[in-house]
């Protein structure tokens, strides 16, 4: 049988590692001296977790990675990821074997769960280094910080455990009014964290701080920052851009019809917008199950010939509609694009975020398997 032709999808994301290189150079001025975890959950929030692992670690602009469940830590040491990872939760029950055997660091956070990961271990025959996940304020994960020094005696119990590390979260970080809760929050961990030393030894890698953190707060006796978002380019707070990051990752496609339209005329399901004036219409092959949100029915924009067009009705499963305006000239075969520039204009994850009530986190992961991604500007 014929081989059938390759045929790439009618989307794609670019993603420019040189950028994250140089967004991840930025957490380390800021970090002081802190070693950089670069978290790649969520398949590098959509940007290809192994791919930006990899060049972070060619170019050392990483020292740690950090993952959301075991598979995501197996595939970067299957793709070739030397340097520690850590899962930021804690493990399933039934996945703990799987976890201990990854060689990834493991997060605990209460009895129950601290002895399970230690029976697995011995089970295993493994030496597990673990980091306790302390809760000061997110509600996520974790006991409080009084509970630390008791927690740390209980995994030195563990003969195959070993306690590595210790760490919160904050949920605060990325607002200035949220300043003084996170100021209380890193404090109240480092005095747990100091009598958990005093009295058991030092604790070699100690960290609270996500982007937010990185970019606006006195990290004090901290070893160890853990940053997501900037490295891809994004301030978690879109109004403060506290630091020169530059977005990574661009997402294009082309226009696949056009028409000319006359007033009156209704577009998408629900026939949701009516054309006030003679216009073009473009069709751009992506929806929702690319990951352009359906929130953005009659209010995202799309740059086509340099110009920001708006989303007119409803966004389909897999195709777009937007008005290119009355005398555009578009053809099919444009380019249209979703997220990066066009001569000049810029869409970002964060207008497209605004625009779906959503933040850039869930924009850019929210791209999904149907995009093909490409990857530029490796170091080598
Ligand atoms: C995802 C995550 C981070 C990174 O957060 P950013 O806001 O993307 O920098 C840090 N710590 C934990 C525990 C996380 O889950």
């Amino acid at each position: 049988m014929a081989s059938m032709p390759y045929c790439p999808s009618p989307s794609q994301a670019v993603v420019d590692l040189a950028a994250i290189v140089h967004n991840l150079g930025q957490v380390r001025e800021q970090a002081g001296g802190r070693q950089v975890m670069f978290a790649v959950k969520g398949d590098g929030y959509g940007h290809g977790a192994s791919q930006c692992a990899l060049e972070a670690q060619r170019t050392n602009a990483a020292d740690w990675f950090a993952v959301a469940n075991v598979a995501e830590g197996q595939k970067l040491i299957a793709a070739g990821i030397t340097r520690p990872i850590l899962k930021l939760s804690p493990a399933l029950p039934h996945d703990l074997d799987a976890a201990a055997t990854s060689g990834m660091r493991l997060t605990v956070t209460d009895d129950t769960n601290i002895a399970a990961t230690g029976r697995s271990a011995r089970r295993l025959a493994r030496t597990v280094k673990v980091h306790i996940g302390v809760d000061t304020g997110m509600g996520r994960i974790g006991l409080p910080a009084g509970e630390l020094l008791r927690l740390a005696d209980l995994v030195d119990r563990e003969p195959n455990l070993e306690l590595e590390g210790v760490f919160t979260h904050l949920p605060l970080a990325d607002t200035p009014d949220g300043e003084d809760f996170t100021t209380h929050q890193i404090e109240d961990f480092l005095a747990a964290v100091e009598r958990t030393a005093t009295s058991r030894g030092p604790i070699a890698q100690v960290h609270v701080a996500n982007s937010g953190a990185v970019l606006g707060h006195d990290l004090g006796a901290t070893t160890m920052v853990r940053t997501g978002i900037a490295a891809y380019g994004y301030d978690p707070n879109p109004s403060l851009q506290r630091a020169n990051l530059r977005p990574a990752l661009a997402w294009r496609s082309w226009v696949s019809f056009v028409k000319q339209v006359a007033p009156g005329t209704n577009i998408g399901y629900g026939r949701t917008w009516t054309a006030e004036r003679s216009t073009t219409i473009a069709t751009i092959p992506v929806g929702y199950a690319d990951g352009f949100p359906r929130l953005l029915s009659n209010r995202g924009v799309v740059l086509l010939g340099g110009r920001r067009c708006p989303v007119v009705g409803r966004v389909c499963m897999d195709q777009i509609m937007v008005d290119a305006g009355p005398h555009a000239g578009t053809k099919v075969g444009d380019e249209a694009v979703l997220i990066g520039s066009q001569a000049g204009e810029t869409i970002t994850a964060d207008d497209m975020a605004t625009a779906a009530e959503t933040i850039s986190y869930e924009i850019t992961s929210g791209l999904t398997a149907r995009v093909d991604r490409y990857w530029i500007n490796a170091s080598q």
